[in-house]
């Protein structure tokens, strides 16, 4: 792949600097640097770690992983669950396994190191306590450090509250729902849960007495992945610790969880957000992941969709010698899908869709249908 790429583009190797190590800026740093780019990638904080507690990956996050040579390493020690089951009022209303498209669920530390290997392993140079405060679209960085640094690529993958993004002076919408989240991994207790399809993600909804969610995700073997919903305006709901009282009321046959949930006051409440920019690059600055498109996680493609774009950027640039024509062909090929799942998500999570099972449509599942090494959608 180097030599390919070192005879198109004459004897220079071109050199990208990229803001921010998660799941978008660890993606793309592989990618690129299979494809011979020198990469050098800054996150601010002292390590590299993932924030949150577990991760659903579909066809399309899948698809990346094996194109930059972490599948493997992710499929080892995380699970696929048989069924995906709704629950309203603790009754099934919906089980589904998605006509067979590939799915997985994992925690997020083990998704991180997995793409944090394969980044190394290509030579990306990976600088922590590395704050990039300002960029600029005519290829600097500039670190908190006050060093600047040239690049014939800059990728700003620094999350929701981006700073290349907000310094370059990209335009967006931003709306925020009125529920929220609140993560944790917790032992499976299986054999303590009792009887019950416990390999089952189980999407447990309540309406009333009062609005409150649990969804249920077993990572594998020994993880479970809690999320706990409930609105920002429920003062129990969204309170860390959470509230065991109030949790159990609602879900009394998840005791054995729910006590070891309850012991972790480290978890935090997040309300969903989505953004929407009016461009994602700008002259030698491309935006990736949570950076130009956050979204709600109701169809769970957040992550999906920023390794996605990620590695279509590094293909896109692979094939397009010129770097600002190959961030503008690549932003129109493959926004849309991200737009359309970005949409449907935050919809969904405006009128709490889910809750009535049966919602991951043909259309619902597009963005996780897509294979980014073939672009086609091939489910
Ligand atoms: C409740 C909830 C559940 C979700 N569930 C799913 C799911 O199941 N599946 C899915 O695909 N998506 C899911 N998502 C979405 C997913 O978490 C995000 O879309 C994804 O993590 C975005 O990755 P990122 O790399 O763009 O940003 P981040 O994960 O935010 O990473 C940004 C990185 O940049 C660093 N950084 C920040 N600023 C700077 C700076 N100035 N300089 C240097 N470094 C910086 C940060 O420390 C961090 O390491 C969920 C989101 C939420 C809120």
């Amino acid at each position: 792949m180097q030599m390919a790429n070192v005879s198109k583009r004459g004897s220079k190797t071109l050199h990208a600097e990229i803001a921010g190590a998660g799941f978008a800026g660890l993606t793309a740093a592989a990618a690129l640097a299979q494809r011979g780019w020198s990469v050098r990638l800054h996150e601010k904080d002292e390590e590299l770690r993932a924030f949150g507690a577990g991760i659903y990956l579909w066809h399309n996050g899948l698809r990346v992983l094996e194109a930059v040579g972490a599948l493997e390493d992710v499929l080892n020690g995380s699970h696929t669950p048989p069924v995906y089951e709704t629950w309203r009022h603790n009754k099934s209303v919906s089980r589904e396994t998605f006509n067979g498209l590939p799915w997985r669920i994992m925690t997020r530390q083990h998704l991180h190191n997995a793409l944090a290997n394969r980044a190394r392993a290509a030579g990306v140079e990976i600088r922590t306590k590395s704050e990039v405060v300002k960029a600029d679209p005519s290829g600097k960085i500039e670190l908190a450090s006050g060093e600047v640094l040239e690049a014939d690529l800059v990728v700003g993958a620094d999350g929701v509250a981006s700073k290349v993004r907000d310094s370059v002076g990209f335009e967006y919408d931003r709306w925020v729902s009125v529920d929220g989240l609140i993560r944790m991994l917790v032992p499976r207790k299986k054999k303590e849960l009792g009887a019950g399809e416990w390999d089952n993600t189980i999407d447990m909804w309540h309406f009333w007495p009062r609005v409150q969610r649990i969804l249920y995700s077993p990572c594998n073997d020994n993880e479970l992945y809690l999320g706990f919903m409930a609105p920002a305006a429920d003062p129990r709901g969204s309170r860390v610790p959470i509230d065991l009282e109030y949790w159990m009321e609602l879900f009394p046959f998840l005791e054995p969880v729910l006590v070891e949930a309850a012991k972790k006051d480290t978890a935090r409440y997040d309300r969903y957000q989505t953004n929407t920019l009016k461009e994602w690059t700008r002259g030698k600055v491309a935006l990736i992941g949570d950076a130009a498109h956050a979204m709600c996680p109701a169809l769970a493609q957040g992550a999906g969709c920023a390794m996605v774009n990620a590695l279509s950027l590094a293909m896109e640039l692979d094939e397009v010698a010129d770097v600002e024509e190959a961030l503008k062909s690549w932003e129109k090929r493959i926004r849309p899908i991200t737009d359309r799942c970005q949409a449907l998500s935050g919809e969904y999570a405006a009128n709490r869709a889910l809750s009535k099972g049966n919602q991951f449509t043909r259309q619902a599942l597009e963005a996780a249908r897509y294979d980014p090494t073939r672009r086609v959608f091939s489910w």
